[in-house]
């Protein structure tokens, strides 16, 4: 009896624990700054962002170690992973497996040439965007999550987002917090950010973070580099998406310590881009993208979709843009309509636009990760399950104070609007384990 009441408590406090969104692993090796970290047998390449050694315990996120864990706290975790690490994959690799469908000979010559890893031309990129037929929709986004599954395996990020102000100086034609449209205003002061990032680590188990925030110039270059240098020593890893300011803010928050860009082009259409972001410059958001690139950031990137006049062609070069931007992380979501701006009656894309445009960019670019965005959840109340199902294998977790996010309305009816933090966590574990997925981020194989 008190064995079986020991082993309850054991699991009632693991479960405590890994309300964490990464497993610990070893770090076995340092070769010139990078790491192998080994997972239960599973060695993994990660890039050194830490002090740790050989034979510590760490955390990585986005193929980045991000700090090291106590070895007994790491144990304790592990125990609880043990089983459960493999129960996942099995669940996963059920999941992930391809059903005898029905489909036309085009397109099985298609995913032919994506399961022998053949880049796609295209017309055949646009042949599939253009598949409308049941059976050959369901074999599409099957034959892109049993590609996720075999390069990626069971890994799923859970990145948390804190939205820290909602002040913008720009307008462009699709968002609701732009300048001109007569909202109530807010912003986090520093310590704010801070003190939510370090609830969100210490007590909520994030590893990454996301800072974003509208074009607001009225935090200096200090401020920022303040939160980012604070928020780091947490142990995270800090994804900034701040909008188009200057390279050398860019420059002063990558030393700073934060390591991810989140920064869409939006359109690669340069038309397009110029009628909906009015004032900003197609080339100098690209120039920044490739920017922080190449001072080694993360690039998490994309576009939306549904801008009116766009056509397939473009949701493809969307696409190609994205992969030649080098995306760490695709970034993409439908266009909702936000209340009082240009774009308030624009017509809603459906979810399998969406879908197929996740499956395509993983048949694009296998290695990267792809994100289910909030605006693709707005479309279906099943969306986050239907995008990982589709090849998808990222999701992100609003953590901003109610208070304040129903402020950040960039577009109208939000889907986490109403939901609270902890309640958010717990459902998108349960999902993720039914789907097989660890809420982990084992950096790449
Ligand atoms: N200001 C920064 C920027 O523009 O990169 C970051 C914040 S902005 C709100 C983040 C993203 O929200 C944009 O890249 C844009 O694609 C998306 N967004 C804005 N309005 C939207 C809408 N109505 N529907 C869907 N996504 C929207
Ligand atoms: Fe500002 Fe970003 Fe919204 Fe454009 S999308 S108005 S830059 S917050």
């Amino acid at each position: 009896m008190l064995k079986k009441l020991a082993k309850v408590l054991l699991i009632m406090l693991c479960f405590q624990i890994h309300m964490c969104y990464a497993i610990p692993g070893k770090l076995v090796e340092i070769k010139d700054n990078i790491g192998t970290v080994d997972y239960f047998g599973e060695k993994r390449k990660v890039l050194m962002d830490s002090e740790a050694q050989a034979g510590d315990y760490v955390y990585a996120q986005g193929g980045v170690v991000i700090s090291k864990i106590a070895e007994q706290d790491a144990l304790k975790i592990l125990d609880f992973w043990k089983e459960k690490f493999f129960e996942l994959k099995k669940v996963d690799n059920q999941l992930a497996k391809i059903e005898d469908l029905e489909a036309s000979d085009n397109l099985l010559e298609i995913l032919q040439k994506v399961n022998l890893r053949k880049e796609l031309n295209n017309n055949e990129l646009l042949n599939l965007l253009r598949l409308k037929d049941k059976n050959e929709l369901k074999l599409l986004y099957e034959t892109a999550n049993n590609l996720r599954q075999k390069e990626h395996d069971n890994a799923c990020c859970v990145h948390g987002i804190i939205e820290f102000s909602n002040n913008c100086r720009r307008n462009c034609f699709y968002c609701g917090i732009r300048k001109d449209n007569n909202i109530k205003r807010y912003r986090m002061s520093a310590e704010e950010i801070i003190s939510l990032a370090k609830h969100a680590v210490d007590n909520l188990g994030f590893k990454a973070l996301v800072l974003q925030s509208g074009e607001d110039l009225s935090y200096t270059d200090e401020e920022l580099v303040k939160v980012v240098k604070t928020i780091r020593k947490l142990g995270v890893l800090i994804f900034i998406s701040i909008g188009t300011r200057k390279k050398e803010l860019y420059k002063k928050l990558y030393d700073a310590g934060a390591r991810a860009v989140l920064l869409r082009f939006e359109t690669s259409n340069k038309e397009l881009f110029k009628k909906v972001r009015p004032e900003t410059n197609f080339e100098e958001r690209i120039e920044l993208i490739k920017y922080a690139k190449k001072i080694g950031y993360l690039i998490a990137t994309g576009f939306i979709m549904g801008i009116p006049e766009e056509t397939e062609q473009d949701i493809i070069n969307n696409i190609i843009l994205t992969k030649a931007l080098k995306a760490d992380m695709y970034s993409f979501g439908p266009l909702i309509p936000a209340k009082n701006t240009p774009l308030e009656n624009q017509k809603q894309i459906d979810i399998n636009s969406v879908l197929k445009v996740i499956s395509l960019c993983r048949f694009m670019d296998v290695r990267s990760k792809i994100l289910v965005t909030s605006a693709v959840e707005t479309l279906h109340e099943d969306a986050k399950k239907q995008g990982l199902l589709a090849g998808a294998n990222s999701l992100m977790i609003n953590l901003t104070p109610h208070c304040y996010k129903e402020l950040y309305s960039i577009y109208s009816g939000r889907p986490d609007k109403d939901i609270t933090v902890k309640k958010n966590i717990k459902e998108t574990i349960k999902l993720l384990y039914s789907l097989g997925r660890a809420p982990t981020d084992i950096g790449h194989t």
